[in-house]
């Protein structure tokens, strides 16, 4: 921990007073030092509430906001596009830039999206966001079977966010306590892969056909595979999990199932609108999903735990107040 200075803010940013930061996968990666995106020294901190210091009459001074932590080019074939979450020049606060783990930050007004929720819940935002727009990829309607591969934090916001739109869900997992939080964030059934037999389960589940949509959020080898194995025939695959190593296929299923196979990215605006509204209206979770809340202080003791003992916590959250 060190001091830094204050940020000045450019053109149209505004000032905020940080209030709560959360840590993911990749802030673990990054302390780890195993993160290709994150050049060092680098502050991190891209899931955050943020109370407005000085403000204008739309977005005003005191209201509490959560932040979109995405930068893109505007140039490149994603932009054009309008799926900006995949610009090829992408930068996210604390991975390209420094993010937002002290105690002030600027920011531009449209990146603030204030709700009538509790900094608790506004910390969630961005995290939920990438579930979220996972479902959104895998267009999963209310006459689907999802089957999520990982219940950790971004499993967990691609869960909801299928309940959501009335599909049918399955959360899988080999840690009981994530699939507890995974029906509690509305999964109908949950499989323990490290005890059931994945294929077996599934079979069972969907009268021998597989899931119409699975989405991986592990990026493990054998999850990679497991996705498109699985997965019905004509049906879709979803890829969030960020796979460490290659990872090699049987690519005759490409073929014979005709397979969707989308990739999934970071978040859009629409994501984050429509987190805001899910969380607003109490479905989620909340005080199960955050495992501890720690005080600026005890941040990097916080981090160093969790490197050393990684399936103790599911989420940490520093709060600055
Ligand atoms: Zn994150
Ligand atoms: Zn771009």
């Amino acid at each position: 921990m060190e001091t830094v200075p204050a940020p000045i803010p450019a053109d149209r940013d505004m000032l905020l007073k940080v209030r709560m930061v959360g840590f993911c996968g990749s802030d673990l990666n990054s302390f780890r030092g195993l993160n290709p995106l994150v050049s060092f020294p680098r502050v991190p901190g891209h899931e955050v509430s943020a109370t407005i210091l000085e403000g204008d009459d739309e977005l005003r001074a005191g209201m509490d906001v959560a932040l979109y932590p995405y930068t893109s080019c505007g140039q490149c074939s994603s932009c054009r596009l309008g799926r900006q979450n995949a610009c090829q020049f992408n930068q996210t606060l604390g991975v390209q830039r420094d993010g937002a783990l002290a105690e002030f930050v600027a920011m531009p007004p449209e990146k603030l999206y204030p709700a009538k929720l509790t900094v608790k819940e506004l910390c969630l935002v961005e995290p939920l966001t990438v579930g979220f727009h996972a479902v959104a990829r895998g267009s999963v309607t209310r006459n689907d079977t999802v089957a999520i591969f990982g219940c950790g934090g971004v499993g967990l916001g691609a869960l909801a966010a299928a309940a959501v739109r009335g599909a049918r869900v399955i959360g899988v997992d080999v840690d009981d306590e994530k699939l507890e939080l995974a029906r509690a964030a509305g999964a109908s059934i949950t499989i323990n892969s490290a005890r059931e037999s994945l294929h077996h389960r599934l079979l069972e589940l969907t009268e021998g056909r597989g899931p119409n949509v699975v989405i991986e959020a592990v990026g493990s080898p054998a999850t990679f595979r497991a996705a498109v194995e699985e997965v019905c025939f004509a049906g879709r695959v979803v890829y969030i999990g960020y796979a460490k190593e290659p990872v090699s296929y049987e690519t005759k299923f490409f073929v014979q199932k005709e397979l969707d196979i989308r990739g999934s990215r970071n978040a859009l605006p629409e994501d984050f609108r429509e987190v805001i509204r899910f969380l607003e209206a109490g479905r989620f979770p909340v005080d199960d999903a955050v495992s501890s809340i720690v005080s600026l202080d005890e941040a990097p003791n916080a981090l160093r735990c969790w490197s050393e003992n990684p399936s103790r916590f599911h989420k940490i959250l520093v709060s600055l107040d």
